[in-house]
């Protein structure tokens, strides 16, 4: 059953809920327990999602693993060839923040970038994971950016610090479990206007394949997050700016940038 699963901040713990309802009108049913680790049960609580504080969907234990330059147009806007096998890098797990979190403008660069991402959640402790079998492993979906300090990543050459800044991943509004990715459109606007305007059936590795080639060298744990890479229009954020990164299915996620201290 496909559902939109929603975690927000409910006083002391964070609580998980089910969205339900229309667009502009949605309510969240409360569960109980986590959907990752533990048994899940509707509480019969429900409350507008326009009363509580949304956080990013998922904080994971371990890590998130991305895919650098997985569609033809970002590699070559960026001056790059197409890699023969996918790219991949880590961001640590502190870098990820909810909707509507600030962005952190760091004082150690001055070229951050967006980068709009459909990400994946990993359902259950898997390694070696056929393509065939690769979507039994994914609880579901979710709007991510990959946000970069472009001058770090070409200073730096491995990527760490570039991508690996607190708050340089932004994920939400909120998963969705059952949702046919093959060919979804993905668009990122910085305040109001579209800079980035993809398919994911443009993405050279698709997600089955990703899965089963990280998964060959590394455990995927529940919670991990998978970044698939994104389209061609990256470009710079300024303090102030609101970015949005909208999936066709999904939602919105909308982060706002901000000055460090
Ligand atoms: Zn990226």
């Amino acid at each position: 059953m496909a559902l939109r699963i929603a975690r927000f901040s409910a006083g002391e713990d964070p609580k998980y809920a089910v969205v339900e309802g229309e667009e502009g009108a949605e309510v969240l049913a409360v569960l109980e327990g986590d959907p990752l680790y533990r048994p899940i049960q509707a509480t019969g609580e429900r409350l507008p999602l326009e009363d509580v504080r949304l956080l990013a969907p998922v904080i994971p234990r371990s890590k998130v693993v991305c895919v650098g330059r997985n569609y033809a147009e970002h590699a070559a806007e960026l001056g790059n060839e197409v890699p023969p096998e996918p790219l991949i890098f880590l961001k640590p797990n502190t870098s990820v923040i909810g909707p509507l979190d600030g962005i952190v403008y760091p004082r150690l660069t001055s070229d951050l970038h967006f980068e709009g991402e459909l990400a994946l959640v990993i359902s259950r402790i898997c390694r070696q994971v056929p393509k065939e079998r690769a979507h039994d492993v994914i609880l579901g979906y979710t709007c991510g950016n990959d946000v970069t300090a472009r001058d770090l990543q070409k200073k730096d050459g491995q990527w760490a610090r570039a991508k690996g800044f607190d708050t340089f991943c932004p994920l939400g509004p909120w998963i969705e479990t059952d949702l046919d990715v093959s060919d979804v459109e993905l668009t990122t606007t910085v305040n109001g206007e579209v800079r980035q305007h993809g398919r994911t059936s443009q993405m050279i590795h698709d997600v089955a394949s990703l899965i089963a080639y990280v998964s060959e060298f590394m455990t995927l744990l529940p919670g991990d997050v998978l970044l698939t890479g994104t389209p061609a229009g990256v470009g710079p954020m300024r303090v102030g700016d609101n970015v949005s990164v909208t999936i066709e299915g999904i939602g919105t996620l909308t982060n706002r940038v901000i000055t460090h201290d």
